[in-house]
């Protein structure tokens, strides 16, 4: 199995049983010393500088850029019981927005997320998450009356009584895998590169589960429609919070049975087979692995560390 992943501890405890406890909400929200989350348009606010840190509010600041607390979403609390609130600043116009910020900045997590201490970046992410989803369940999918906040943010409710339907945030489950085999008498692993992707980068296999399909079912599927590659012991390894915009990586090891490729040119540019030596010496070769803080490179560094390879950068 691999070790915990980037973006996970996000907060100590998500405290789920106070989410229903408006009394209890509406104290912490009171708190001087309770924290804020703030975003703007799935941009979390960051002090820039050479070591980034997010910039957390208290409820003051809060009040300062929006009037009052709308729809705060309680993220659970910290490690000294500190309760955390993510607040969505989305309504405000860009220079309402940078003017709220002052010396802090609006940034998309994922350019700057890898540089950031692991659980603070968790935090921001799931922060990021359920704003991304509040924004975009702000009407009932099945009858298309407006949806209320509930729950502290863990919930809306239509507000057509005839309808009432609860909408619970969601998570899209994808699959990541990674494939070995046998090649010409050398153990390899397949990756793939996407045209928009930096020139010389190559990662993992990876894609979304369909309605109806098991996850050993969905890794065999996405390898076999994106290679031609056939595939078998499909292994769980161990998952990453993705929420770029809302998923949740699952992260595979599976077995080639065949290794003929055939790229399918809409999904992938170019596919291949990599033994560990070619990945030891890609310095020379211009071969780019994914960044260190993706679940990716962490199936292929416990590939690599299998065959007493040593990672590097
Ligand atoms: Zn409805």
């Amino acid at each position: 199995m691999l070790p915990p992943t980037f973006f996970t501890g996000a907060v100590a405890d998500r405290a789920s049983h106070r989410r229903g406890d408006a009394a209890w909400i509406a104290d912490r929200l009171g708190d001087a010393g309770t924290r804020f989350v703030p975003l703007w348009r799935d941009r979390n606010l960051m002090r820039p500088g050479e070591s980034p840190a997010p910039a957390f509010w208290n409820v003051a600041e809060v009040r300062r850029a929006t009037g009052e607390v709308v729809d705060p979403v309680f993220l659970g609390l910290d490690g000294d019981g500190t309760a955390l609130f993510a607040i969505d600043l989305s309504g405000l116009a860009e220079d309402e927005a940078a003017a709220a910020a002052g010396a802090a900045e609006f940034q998309d997590l994922w350019q700057v997320g890898a540089l950031l201490p692991p659980g603070e970046a968790g935090l921001l992410a799931y922060a990021r998450g359920m704003l991304y989803w509040h924004r975009r369940h702000r009407f009932c999918g099945s009858c298309g009356y407006a949806t209320e906040v509930r729950d502290a943010g863990h919930l809306r409710v239509c507000s057509n009584r005839v309808c009432a339907e609860h909408h619970f945030p969601r998570t899209d489950p994808a699959v990541i895998m990674l494939v070995t085999g046998t090649v010409d008498g050398e153990e390899a692993c397949l990756m793939g590169r996407q045209a928009r992707w930096p020139k010389g980068m190559y990662s993992t296999l990876a894609g979304f589960t369909e309605p109806g399909e098991s996850l050993e079912e969905a890794v065999a599927r996405e390898v076999r429609e994106e290679t031609g590659v056939e595939v078998t012991d499909v292994a769980y390894r161990g998952s990453q919070p993705w929420p770029f915009p809302s998923s949740l990586m699952l992260g595979f090891h599976a077995r080639a049975v065949t290794t003929d490729i055939t790229v399918d040119a809409e999904e992938l540019e170019d596919a291949r087979w990599f033994t560990r030596d070619d990945l030891a010496r890609r310095r020379e070769t211009g071969l780019f692995l994914p960044r260190r803080h993706s679940i990716a490179r962490a199936l292929i560094d416990a590939w690599l560390g299998e065959g007493g390879g040593e990672t590097g950068r």
